[in-house]
């Protein structure tokens, strides 16, 4: 049988053999008591290496973005973000429901930060007839904006003017790692620039579970209150915080493998499939390649290629490809290889 291509996320990557070891030795306590000391030492880890006082260990980067965008922006006030940003498009209305915040939104190419739509937007101090803006939240890289990076510099302005403004910046940094990798910036000079971030080790890094919000120590414990309270405290969770330290020990630098894989996808597809993507606007590891000009839809070709053993989350005019470590050079071309051959025979 010939060994399956799953490009539909980086979230389907299983715990490698040595990952499973590092678990497997854990040592653990009862977190919810506050003595797992390996959830201990990956909340410090993470804090650390993102310069931020403290940081809690949570099961999604949903809750992490929940947990950290409910310490910045009261019941009642609103964050603003991109129009395709995860908050608002894939956390199913959690914000709203469970922290009874509201959402404004602005629209740009890729899901970047738009500093003239956005200034437009900030109504921080609205009175008591208008909803007030009490943050901002940028994706990075922006996952439906198709793994983009946000630009350092337009980010570094941001801070000044909703610094000026009195309005707090939360960065969903799900992919925070691949935006570090891309750049050869620090993580810190990206964390530097906002109050709070979410950061995902299920995605590229290739945990089984886990995520982290990371913001000051009195964020940090109220955060570990409402953890409590939307039922998400854990316990021996030592051992999934075992696979994020072995993650971050082993995972960040091959993230590099990662983008040029998503690349050489680009690539060849955009050879077969003239005006279906742009190898240049694939800075990381994800490639949404449009299929309006074929007129085929994500549906068809998901299942045309699934045969050939290569597994795709089909859309309508769009199929999203993202890479991770459990493809490989070769599973990749294999992909983008089968997916050009359906589309041609059409
Ligand atoms: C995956 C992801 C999250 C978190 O998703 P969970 O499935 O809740 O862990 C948050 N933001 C972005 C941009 C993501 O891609």
């Amino acid at each position: 049988m010939t060994e399956l291509v799953d490009l539909r996320s980086d979230t389907v990557s299983r715990p490698t053999e040595g990952m499973r070891a590092a678990m497997a030795k854990a040592e653990v306590g009862d977190d919810v008591f506050g003595d797992d000391p390996t959830c201990h030492a990956l909340e410090q880890r993470v804090a650390e290496e993102l310069g931020h006082e403290a940081a809690i260990f949570t099961v999604t980067g949903s809750l992490a973005n929940l947990l950290a965008i409910r310490s910045l922006v009261p019941t009642g006030g609103e964050v603003i973000c991109e129009a395709t940003a995860h908050i608002v498009r894939a956390e199913l209305g959690a914000h709203a429901i469970l922290a009874g915040t509201t959402t404004r939104t602005w629209t740009a190419p890729r899901g970047q930060v738009d500093l003239d739509a956005i200034r437009v937007l900030l109504a921080p101090d609205s009175g008591p007839y208008f909803v007030s803006t009490a943050a901002v939240a940028v994706e990075n890289t922006h996952n439906f904006g198709g793994g983009s990076v946000q630009s350092i510099e337009v980010l570094h302005k941001l801070r000044e003017e909703t610094h000026a403004a009195g309005v707090a910046l939360h960065l969903d940094g799900a992919r925070l790692w691949n935006a570090h990798i891309a750049t050869g910036l620090p993580l810190a000079e990206f964390a530097d620039l906002f109050d709070t971030i979410a950061v995902c080790l299920s995605k590229g890094l290739g945990a089984p579970i886990g995520s982290l919000a990371v913001g000051s120590a009195d964020q940090i414990a109220e955060a570990r209150v409402w953890r409590k309270r939307y039922g998400a405290g854990w316990r021996q969770a030592g051992v999934l915080a075992a696979a994020g330290l072995y993650a971050l020990d082993h995972h960040i630098d091959r993230l590099a493998d990662d983008h040029a894989n998503a690349k050489a996808i680009a690539t060849l597809l955009a050879d077969a499939v003239p005006g279906s993507v742009d190898p240049a606007e694939v800075d990381t590891n994800i490639v949404i390649l449009d299929l309006s000009s074929t007129g085929r839809t994500g549906t068809e070709v998901a299942e045309a290629v699934r045969k050939d053993g290569i597994v795709l989350a089909g859309g309508k005019d769009r199929l999203r490809l993202v890479t991770h470590l459990d493809v490989d050079a070769a599973g990749c071309k294999r992909a983008a290889e089968a997916i050009a051959k359906t589309l041609k025979v059409s």
